[in-house]
């Protein structure tokens, strides 16, 4: 049954194609842009166009970027031989907000999931393992405390044991709460994780030599 005509329905399925949009919310949202100002609407629809054509990976971090490499991996300030993974661009911006982190950072894009089909191929791992090599001082886990978030980080840290032995991998530790998603997680408990983690190969504790 179609209520609408062709191109009120087609905007109301692309909405409903979106994280979360149920079908009654991609009505709201459909009713909502044709009734916005035609300008608004010329800007909305532009922004998506141009974002897709102009944003791309980062070839360095993976980061969502307009320049390549992106302005973090193209810093002279920024040490390439450390790395923090993490699992969005969000939560880069989380921890670049703490002003503690001075390397670059590693976004996976997604976090290993057996339950929903994630296995590690599916998220930017290869792309990590392939940064790594003998000059690389230390990689930091900073994916979430979830069973998703530990998954990921001991299966990163396995590979990086079997291709590059003498390479330090570590995991940020206190302060995060369990099950706790890091976007959420306030800067100064996130600064305190970034400083007491420790060594997953070891198990010894890794504080920052400069603090
Ligand atoms: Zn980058």
């Amino acid at each position: 049954m179609n209520y609408y005509g062709e191109y009120v329905t087609r905007l109301i399925e692309q909405f409903g194609k979106l994280p979360g949009i149920g079908g009654r919310s991609a009505q709201r949202l459909a009713f909502y842009v044709l009734n916005m100002p035609k300008e608004n609407a010329d800007a909305l629809a532009r922004s998506i166009v141009e974002a897709r054509e102009r944003v791309k990976y980062c070839s360095h971090c993976c980061n969502l970027t307009d320049t390549d490499p992106c302005p973090i991996c193209s810093s002279a300030k920024r040490n390439k031989n450390q790395i923090m993974v993490v699992e969005s661009p969000r939560d880069m911006a989380a921890y670049e907000k703490t002003n503690d982190f001075h390397g670059v950072y590693h976004v996976l894009h997604g976090l290993i999931n057996p339950m929903e089909g994630v296995g590690p191929e599916d998220i930017r791992i290869r792309e990590l393992l392939d940064r790594i090599n003998d000059s690389t001082e230390e990689v930091i886990l900073a994916t979430s405390s979830t069973v998703e978030g530990d998954t990921t980080a001991m299966y990163i840290a396995r590979n990086i044991a079997l291709r590059n032995d003498g390479v330090k991998t570590s995991r940020i530790a206190k302060g995060v709460p369990v099950g706790g998603e890091l976007e959420y997680v306030d800067q100064v408990t996130l600064a305190q994780a970034f400083k007491s983690r420790f060594d997953m190969n070891s198990g010894k504790d890794s504080e920052d030599e400069d603090n």
